[in-house]
């Protein structure tokens, strides 16, 4: 159903999704509005090809397969031919409208437009949309590449076909397909906020520092990373951002109060991993 995929965003979700379709055999191009995240984008998924072939995992003639399915695309147009087109831009629903919009005056009509949203309503982003019923949720995790599970999420006017669709082509590239309802936070983002929020909660009571809570869930109910250490990884502008939506969507219950000191953390530039300086430092 879809072999010509497109992307829009080449930052940490969107770079990881087009080495992934790449991979499984897709034709993949990649779109933003910063041409300068392209290339960063390609140069990074050739380093961890270079990788995989240094370990013996995939062969020289396999990388330059993988790396000539992936292209960069310098204008939204070049996606008229797609059979599906991902997006995992800013998490800001007003721009995701507008770029939803565009597309449909460039794409066919039996094109599928997928959105990476982390906690953003689907039936919302496609309100505004002429073909709603086209309109999926594809909720990835960060590294795209090993993390084997992708939320497929049902907008209240998408199409089933398109569902099952989607579920077909994550299983083809290796991907566990969770079919999720269009709810706050789908499943991953809702159950993790007893695990983000609360900590956040118990740093600013004083309870204990970053360290010995990503320590704690570490060792003892061992979690791979603790949350300070994934916020660092996700990046705390893209966390805040899920946290204050949830909180929005779920009418201000206090259970999902966001955390002032994710907010201040923001403002201060330190999102993590990729700003070099988070919860934790990064050289
Ligand atoms: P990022 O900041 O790393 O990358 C976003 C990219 O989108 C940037 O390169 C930016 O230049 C580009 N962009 C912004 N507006 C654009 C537009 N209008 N048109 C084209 N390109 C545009 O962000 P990210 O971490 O990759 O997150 C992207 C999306 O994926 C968000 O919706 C986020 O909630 C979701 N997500 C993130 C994670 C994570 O762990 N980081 C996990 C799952 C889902």
């Amino acid at each position: 159903m879809f072999n010509r995929i497109g992307v829009i965003g080449a930052g940490a979700m969107g770079r990881g999704i087009a080495q992934l379709f790449a991979t499984s055999g897709q034709q993949v191009q990649l779109y933003d509005t910063r041409s300068e995240a392209i290339d960063e984008a390609l140069a990074f998924n050739r380093k961890l090809l270079e990788r995989s072939v240094a370990k013996g995992k995939l062969s020289q003639d396999e990388l330059d397969a993988i790396m000539s399915r992936m292209q960069p695309a310098t204008d939204l147009k070049e996606f008229k031919d797609c059979d599906l087109v991902i997006e995992a831009i800013v998490e800001i629903l007003e721009v995701k409208q507008k770029v939803f919009g565009e597309l449909e005056g460039i794409v066919r009509t039996d094109c599928v437009l997928a959105t990476n949203t982390s906690s953003l309503s689907v039936t919302r982003i496609a309100a505004g949309c002429q073909n709603p019923e086209r309109i999926a949720g594809f909720h990835f995790f960060n590294p795209v590449p090993l993390m084997k599970i992708v939320e497929v999420v049902r907008g209240a006017r998408t199409d089933e076909r398109y569902i099952q669709g989607l579920v077909e082509l994550a299983d083809k590239a290796g991907h566990f397909p969770a079919i999720t309802p269009d709810t706050p936070g789908f499943l991953v983002n809702h159950a993790g906020r007893a695990f983000g929020t609360e900590a956040l909660r118990m740093l600013s009571e004083g309870v204990a520092t970053p360290q010995q809570i990503d320590r704690i869930l570490r060792d003892g109910p061992g979690f791979r990373m603790g949350p300070f250490e994934l916020f660092d990884l996700t990046g705390l502008d893209v966390s805040h951002a899920v946290m204050e939506s949830v909180y929005e969507q779920f009418y201000h219950d206090p259970r999902y109060t966001p955390s002032f000191i994710a907010a201040q953390r923001v403002a201060a530039g330190l999102l993590g991993r990729k700003t070099g300086q988070g919860f934790y430092r990064y050289e």
